[in-house]
């Protein structure tokens, strides 16, 4: 009999598929591509999944030891395995970014399948009556029995409740008990069935008069459905993009296919999943990061069976297996964070657009604010272009004005200008939003004796204070320390804040309005769960009129009595190194600005700036961000820089900056076919938790003869001197340049 070897993806930083013999006693039922398997890994037993089965004599084998070959323990034979056409996209993607496949595999399971011990797959245990005849059964009681017979008739009604949901509902466990003896209930597994669409899952009574706007987008998405294409929605804030989904959904949806939809990280909130609930009575199912492991393998297992009907999720929702998909929408598709930007480096965006692709199925991107990327595509129509340039209703947009504060007179960051426009908006009796993206009290300390500035000696940059824990903070690697008392240099006690973070905004706009209630918002007073939907609702409520935030506030939502959006500082991004600091810039600037009047109330922006007479500004105020768009558009194509030429950046840290350097030195005197090579050069942040960071990009106009390059680039690297005394990557279609 020959002997059969599985390749398989194991969960490890290599770019390699191991081989695996499969043991005569495992090979009763065919062994399936993307099963999951146990298999040792040195010392280890590591849970793999099955890239591919080869027979004894393949030349798969040939440079392989077959003594050396170790066997397969066991293979988990449920029902969910990764089916063919994910397993396909996984490979595709982990080729596209060349990172290990065992890596990307591992990312796309839940991580309950990732241990050797393997979750219980028992479905919710649910009570429904067995009574033939319900009527005949409720006689039976006798007249004190009546809760028993609410419970009975409760039960009937909902043929599948829970115990827990009774309980809640205040039965007790002894009259359960008293309904299962007499056979008039019983517990049974509830298997969820594939989601099928029936009309009144459409809650019609919701659903809008589309404009003329939106019906134009709608009906050429939905004209399409059964085949690819790609539709790019640009519209500003509030002109009904969700409304434009919701529709093109509910086609899909009658199909009973599945819809995918991505959402930022940040984005995904209560109100988000209200709105496709009170559209659609199906069955929707979230997966981000807020959920713990059990709720998403329910998500990963209700997707796998076709049941989800509607899933909503951040980045990695992309490698939900999806048996029936039929439209993946990607809002905020400019979001960075659909980019990881650790281990495996994709972008949620390119990658969805690619599985549409696959499938044969539409997307569609949505965003006031467009990545030039998309943009550009659209605009030599490889995608759908289709804009919304109005509000529904009579609600206009709000105006942008910039505020002079060159040499100007300050109190603790704000200009006497923005000062009286908050205290007439809040005479007004409606809200102001504070923009401001640095957290913490102040960025820097310093002694007032000496200018000795407190840095964090492994990055060599200043700890931000944050005051109300006493604490210094290095907001780049994290290390944290007590506030001394003394400076550390000359021990004099006269040490000072420098500058200011959100933690002293708030401090200072409450005591000059100490009549309304200031709230901050950002990573550092949104901590605990469910602390952020909490704040979101209060300020609904009007329980707070002046809102202090990070970027964490400029997205997804809506605050309809916001009248004055306030940005205290948009300097830094007007002279950055990083040639995508522009773009961000003007798209934080015009989705913070999208906070303000959405409801008739018109809303007005004010933009604290030393250079208001700065090109980058000026056009992005008085021309708006289209406008914008399509100089810096002009721009980068001058340049070749994306998207008009593709990079990928390798990234190399090591203790001592001349084993990086050095690396990457003799990298970049690689001679490769149509490729630019810049560098090495020091990170921007150089030095970051005691590692010294250097860059090399490979940059070409031709994304084959990159992908060439990169792969070249695999080959040579680890013959280097010096490639095992640093740690390096490389990542593909690279947006962070500061580390
Ligand atoms: P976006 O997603 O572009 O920010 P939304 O879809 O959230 O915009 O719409 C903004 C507001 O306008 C919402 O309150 C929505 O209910 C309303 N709206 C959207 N489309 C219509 C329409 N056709 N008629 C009336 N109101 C609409
Ligand atoms: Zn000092
Ligand atoms: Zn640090």
């Amino acid at each position: 009999m020959t002997q059969r070897f599985l390749q398989v993806a194991i969960p490890v930083p290599l770019r390699q598929i191991f081989t695996y013999r499969l043991p005569d006693s495992l090979t009763n039922q065919s062994v399936i591509i993307g099963e999951r398997v146990l298999v040792p890994f040195g010392h280890r037993q590591v849970v793999g999944v099955v890239l591919g089965v080869v027979e004894e004599n393949d030349t798969a084998l040939c440079n392989l030891d077959e003594n050396k070959i170790k066997d397969v323990i066991s293979r988990l034979q449920d029902q969910y395995h990764f089916d063919a056409s994910l397993m396909t996209f996984l490979r595709t993607c982990a080729q596209y970014y060349h990172h290990p496949i065992g890596e990307v595999i591992q990312l796309a399971l839940p991580v309950l399948f990732r241990q050797i011990e393997q979750p219980d797959l028992s479905f919710e245990k649910l009570w429904v009556s067995t009574a033939v005849d319900h009527e005949e059964a409720l006689k039976q009681f006798s007249k004190s029995a009546h809760k028993q017979k609410a419970l009975l008739a409760l039960i009937h009604h909902h043929q599948g409740i829970s115990w827990s949901e009774l309980r809640t509902l205040g039965y007790a466990k002894t009259q359960l008990n008293a309904l299962e003896k007499k056979s008039l209930i019983e517990e049974q597994e509830l298997i969820p069935a594939p989601f099928i669409w029936h009309d009144d899952h459409l809650q019609a009574s919701n659903k809008l008069q589309l404009s003329v706007e939106q019906a134009v987008v709608v009906s050429a998405m939905t004209s399409n459905l059964d085949k690819f294409s790609c539709h790019l929605v640009d519209g500003i804030t509030g002109s009904g993009k969700t409304e434009v989904y919701l529709q093109v959904m509910e086609q899909v949806l009658a199909n009973s296919q599945q819809v995918l939809v991505m959402v930022p990280e940040i984005g995904l909130t209560p109100q988000t999943l209200a709105r496709f609930e009170d559209r659609f009575n199906v069955p929707i199912f979230l997966h981000h990061s807020g959920l713990n492991d059990k709720e998403r393998l329910d998500t990963w297992r209700a997707a796998h069976r076709g049941h989800a009907a509607i899933i909503i999720g951040t980045r990695s929702a992309i490698f939900t297996p999806t048996p029936k998909l039929g439209l993946i929408i990607v809002d905020e598709e400019h979001d960075s964070s659909l980019k990881q930007q650790d281990s495996f480096r994709y972008h949620g965006r390119d990658i969805a657009i690619l599985r549409a692709r696959q499938l044969n199925i539409p997307i569609v991107l949505g965003s006031a604010t467009p990545s030039f990327e998309s943009l550009q595509n659209a605009l030599s129509e490889k995608y759908h272009f289709h804009q919304l340039t109005k509000r529904p209703g009579n609600s206009r947009p709000a105006t942008l004005k910039l505020i002079n504060v060159y040499q100007q007179q300050m109190e603790h960051g704000i200009s006497g200008t923005v000062k009286k426009a908050i205290e007439q908006t809040l005479a007004k009796d409606e809200q102001v939003l504070v923009f401001l993206n640095r957290r913490g009290f102040a960025p820097a300390i310093n002694c007032k004796e000496c200018h000795h500035v407190v840095e964090c000696l492994r990055c060599n940059k200043p700890y931000t204070f944050h005051q109300n824990n006493q604490l210094l903070v290095c907001h780049h690697c994290g290390s944290q320390k007590r506030m001394m008392k003394q400076c550390g240099q000359c021990g004099s006690i006269r040490l000072q804040a420098i500058g200011q973070g959100t933690e002293q905004i708030e401090q200072h706009l409450n005591e000059w309005f100490p009549k309304y209630s200031a709230v901050r918002i950002d990573r550092d007073s949104t901590r605990r769960k469910g602390a952020l939907a909490k704040v979101i609702q209060e300020i609904h409520d009007k329980q707070h009129h002046l809102l202090i935030g990070t970027q964490m506030l400029a997205k997804g939502h809506h605050f309809p009595d916001v009248t004055l959006v306030v940005i205290l500082d948009v300097d830094g991004a007007l002279f950055s190194f990083d040639f995508r600091a522009a773009e961000q810039m003007a798209q934080l600037l015009v989705q913070v600005s999208g906070r303000a009047g959405r409801a008739s109330k018109p809303g007005q922006v004010l933009i604290q700036t030393q250079y208001p007479d700065h090109p980058l500004l000026q056009d992005l105020v008085n021309n708006g961000y289209p406008h914008f768009a399509q100089q810096a558009l002009d721009e980068r194509k001058y340049a070749k820089l994306p998207p008009f030429g593709y990079q990928a950046l390798i990234r190399a840290e090591a203790n001592y900056p001349s084993y990086p350097s050095g690396f990457l030195r003799e990298l970049s005197q690689l001679d490769l076919l149509n490729c630019e090579l810049a560098g090495p050069i020091p990170a921007a942040m150089e030095k970051k938790a005691g590692k010294y960071r250097y860059h090399l990009i490979v940059q070409s106009v031709s994304r084959k003869h990159l992908h060439q390059a990169i792969l070249h680039i695999l080959t040579i690297a680890p013959q280097i001197e010096t490639a095992k005394k640093v740690r390096w990557t490389i990542d593909v279609d690279p947006i962070d340049f500061s580390w």
